[in-house]
């Protein structure tokens, strides 16, 4: 037996056609939604949970529509990942263009154009103007465990140094180097070793400047790593689930700056930053940094599964022929789409659209600050801003408050994700293809939820 979905014997049309608006004709979730999530107990484990049981049908612009016909304002992508809109023309035409020409053969078997040109481009958009080299895979994490063995193999050293509050991702080795516990690591070790954490800079909870914190990093890692045995650090410039911390100015120029002076390959891990989330092409942007190596994911391929390593050539050819790959890595069908959503970036102008969105999230939210003490924070850079909630009296984090806030926003139509290592963050990534006004109305909702919510 099966349950009909409104949708499921007719073509769904998303992209930016579908109608830009919020609108609620049951209660979340609807009653399709509650069918399939009957089915989606039944059939797929509790371990992979779900922020909203509302399930998607079609989705663009700055809305999610739902099998109920309830359309949702997205205020999260999937995650920052269709940042140029789900279902976005150029896209969904090189998608459906790639794949009735051919669907994979293996860039390790017989090689094609389409990640050649994913590598030429990312090579170019990275910073730096270095010689450069680009290897392709499937998801954030394996760039990053793919970075890692790069670092080790050039260097010939083991050692790898993450940060407090980092998240690198769910396999083994990004276990190890993600901070957070629960719910990313609780009973899933032994991890992987020779993964060394130290404290980063959170200037809203230690007050240091930025080479203040460098300073407590680095000693850390010369007393108790040594340079002699350390292949790579490895940092989000702008911590993602961690928070969406932005390390105070100087921090990262001067972790970079020790690690060239000792041999040390930098990882700057731009899978949530990258892409013109942040209103350039990379966070480290911001910073002038030049990390050695960078690994994206997330917004490159407008929702397909695409990630990448990139860095200077020398360090890039150190692992020997048939080191580095993977049977889908660079999938043609998702390099066509990272190409058609570098396109689309370019020809819609979202890194200027980035910043403006950054500007209306700041500006609206900045004025909540002022009004509501239970906001301890708005921080962020770009269309990556987040909302610290603290207890007023005393500072504490309000994971509390913060899941109350985002519940309600749910319930009133409004996808809004939370993170932060005490899970007190409210964190906000629209799509760069959002309306103001609807994102405004999206933000409404969210103040509404704040002010109701005791
Ligand atoms: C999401 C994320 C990852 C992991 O990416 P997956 O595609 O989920 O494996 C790694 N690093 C950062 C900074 C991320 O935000």
């Amino acid at each position: 037996m099966s349950v009909t979905t409104q949708v499921s014997d007719q073509a769904v049309v998303g992209g930016p056609a579908l109608p830009q608006e919020r609108r609620l004709v049951t209660a979340l979730p609807g009653p399709r939604s509650v069918e399939l999530a009957a089915r989606q107990r039944a059939a797929v484990p509790g371990g992979v949970s779900t922020t909203m049981p509302v399930f998607a049908a079609a989705a663009g612009g700055g809305v999610v529509v739902d099998v109920d016909g309830n359309s949702l304002i997205d205020l999260g992508s999937g995650i920052a990942v269709t940042t140029v809109g789900n279902s976005a023309p150029l896209v969904a035409q090189a998608v459906g263009d790639q794949a009735a020409a051919f669907t994979h053969t293996c860039f390790m078997i017989t090689p094609y154009e389409g990640y050649v040109e994913v590598a030429e481009r990312l090579n170019a958009l990275t910073p730096g103007d270095h010689d450069k080299r680009t290897a392709l895979f499937n998801s954030g994490a394996e760039a990053v465990e793919n970075a890692v063995k790069i670092a080790r193999s050039y260097t010939g050293r083991t050692a790898v140094v993450a940060f407090d509050h980092a998240y690198h991702g769910r396999t083994n080795l990004t276990m190890a180097l993600t901070a957070k516990n629960q719910p990313y690591k609780s009973g899933f070790g032994p991890f992987a070793s020779e993964v060394y954490r130290v404290p980063t800079s959170y200037p809203f909870r230690d007050g240091l400047s930025g080479p203040e914190a460098a300073r407590r990093a680095i000693d850390q890692i010369e007393k108790q790593v040594g340079v002699e045995n350390l292949a790579a650090v490895i940092i989000e410039p702008i911590q993602g689930e961690g928070g969406f911390i932005v390390p105070a100015e100087g921090f990262l120029p001067a972790i970079v700056d020790w690690a060239r002076e000792n041999g040390v390959v930098f990882v700057a891990d731009e899978v949530q930053s990258g892409i013109a989330r942040t209103g350039t092409w990379y966070a480290s942007e911001h910073e002038g940094i030049v990390p050695d190596l960078v690994t994206t994911a997330k917004g490159v391929a407008g929702g397909l599964p695409l990630s990448a390593v990139t860095g200077r050539a020398e360090i890039m050819d150190a692992a020997h022929a048939g080191g580095l790959g993977g049977t889908y890595g660079g999938n043609p069908v998702a390099c066509a789409a990272a190409l058609a959503t570098l396109d689309t970036i370019v020809a819609d102008g979202l890194l200027e659209r980035a910043t403006a969105v950054g500007e209306q999230l700041t500006a609206r939210l900045g004025a909540l600050a002022e009004r509501d003490a239970r906001v301890g924070e708005v921080r962020g850079r770009g269309a990556m801003i987040a909302v610290e909630l603290v207890d007023p009296a005393t500072g504490e984090p309000d994971a509390a408050l913060a899941k109350a806030v985002a519940g309600a926003a749910h319930a009133e139509g409004v996808i809004v994700l939370t993170c932060g290592t005490y899970g007190n963050v409210l964190r906000l990534l629209p799509p760069l293809s959002i309306a103001d006004e609807l994102l405004a109305e999206g933000l409404d909702v969210l103040e509404r939820a704040l002010g109701a919510t005791r």
